[in-house]
């Protein structure tokens, strides 16, 4: 499964975040690993989308998308060095696929700052100078390797170069992924080395009050963290919401003066931050979104939902959510015909409601 890996100084939020993450689990009850998994959290794609299926389809049961958050402890100063929990901490997060970094926000006079003072920028730096010297110990590795193997013509001299542009990056403090377009570096000459930072960053701001309701000071951090994305959450506060049923949830967030919980918020942007979407299928049992990458053919999101789906793959028959919603009914969108059959060329839409046709 694709998850997303938690960082982040201690004492920022991380655990009353991923806390939230968890038990926000125990409501999506379909997922088993989670239990078995303490350390993996599961949040649901929020998708107005499927009340509508649902009620189009009159199904009994409405199943969501999901995103997967990793808690991975304890990164300090010095853990590309050993410190703390070091290498261990290198290894997991070297698994995940995106990285959310957890940046303290917030004033309290109580939770006392690892370095003395609440300042984001300086945290990221820190963080973010752990994961750029790991990098670099991997590129020292692998670059007078490679250089051998240029010489007696076994690799490919773009690939040297590519690390090589890779390491002055890097030197200069920059991480990959926040370079990449400005620098436009080869990232699928990098792909084998599982650079930490050439992995997609979120930034997640455990924010208070004074920071939620200031848009001026939201857009310096946007600012700061551009390319990468950042969601203003207040941690403590999601941690309560996950406790109350929908309509409490909600009007604690309306007088906290937000339209959406953060978790909601941390799962659209981790979404699109691995460059996914989701086609839907609807039926009288379920109506249930699908997760695929960008760019996926028909075949390929068929495969999602079993692998004999896309190995039998024959055609699929489809109508986007917005023509549905407008006829109200399958036959309805088929009379108007909106109801299209594509062949297994078909790059999937978001928003795609689909049934495959396929031999087994
Ligand atoms: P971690 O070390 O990053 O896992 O941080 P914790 O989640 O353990 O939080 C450290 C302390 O900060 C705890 O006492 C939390 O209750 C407190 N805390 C976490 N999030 C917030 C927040 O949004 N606002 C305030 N005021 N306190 C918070």
């Amino acid at each position: 499964a694709l998850t997303i890996g938690i960082v982040g100084l201690p004492n920022v939020g991380k655990s009353t975040l991923f806390n939230a993450l968890t038990r926000n689990t125990v409501l999506a009850a379909n997922y088993p690993f989670a239990t078995i998994e303490p350390n993996i959290g599961v949040v649901n794609l929020p998708d107005p989308r499927l009340d509508r299926l649902a009620e189009i389809h009159g199904s009994e049961r409405i199943l969501p998308a999901t995103v997967s958050f990793v808690d991975i402890a304890g990164i300090v100063k010095g853990a590309s060095e050993g410190e703390g929990l070091g290498n261990q901490f290198l290894a997991n997060i070297r698994e995940a696929h995106a990285i959310a970094q957890v940046v303290r926000a917030f004033d309290d006079p109580d939770v006392i700052h690892v370095d003395g003072e609440v300042d984001p920028a300086s945290d990221m730096e820190t963080i973010n100078t752990e994961l750029i010297l790991a990098d670099l110990q991997t590129l020292e590795n692998a670059i007078p390797r490679l250089e051998k193997q240029v010489k007696i013509k076994k690799a490919d001299p773009a690939k040297l170069a590519a690390m090589q542009q890779a390491q002055t990056v890097l030197e200069r403090g920059d991480t990959i992924f926040g370079a990449a377009e400005r620098e436009k570096l080869e990232l699928d000459q990098l792909r084998d080395l599982s650079l930490l930072t050439a992995k997609p960053f979120i930034y997640v701001f455990n924010a208070d009050d004074g920071v939620l309701g200031d848009e001026a000071k939201q857009q310096q951090l946007r600012d700061l963290v551009a390319p990468a994305d950042a969601v203003f959450l207040d941690a403590k506060l999601e941690a309560e919401l996950v406790e109350l049923d929908e309509e409490e949830a909600k009007e604690m967030l309306e007088m906290s003066g937000q339209d959406e919980a953060g978790l909601d918020k941390l799962a659209r942007t981790g979404f699109s931050t691995l460059g996914l979407q989701t086609y839907l299928t609807a039926g009288p049992k379920e109506s249930r979104a699908w997760t695929i990458p960008v760019g996926a053919t028909a075949p390929q999101a068929a495969g999602v939902i079993h692998t004999d789906f896309e190995r039998g793959f024959i055609k699929a028959e489809i109508v986007s959510f917005e023509d549905l919603d407008a006829a109200g009914s399958m036959a309805d969108a088929k009379a108007a015909g909106k109801v299209r059959i594509e062949g297994k060329d078909y790059v999937m839409r978001d928003g795609d409601v689909v049934e495959f046709r396929f031999n087994v």
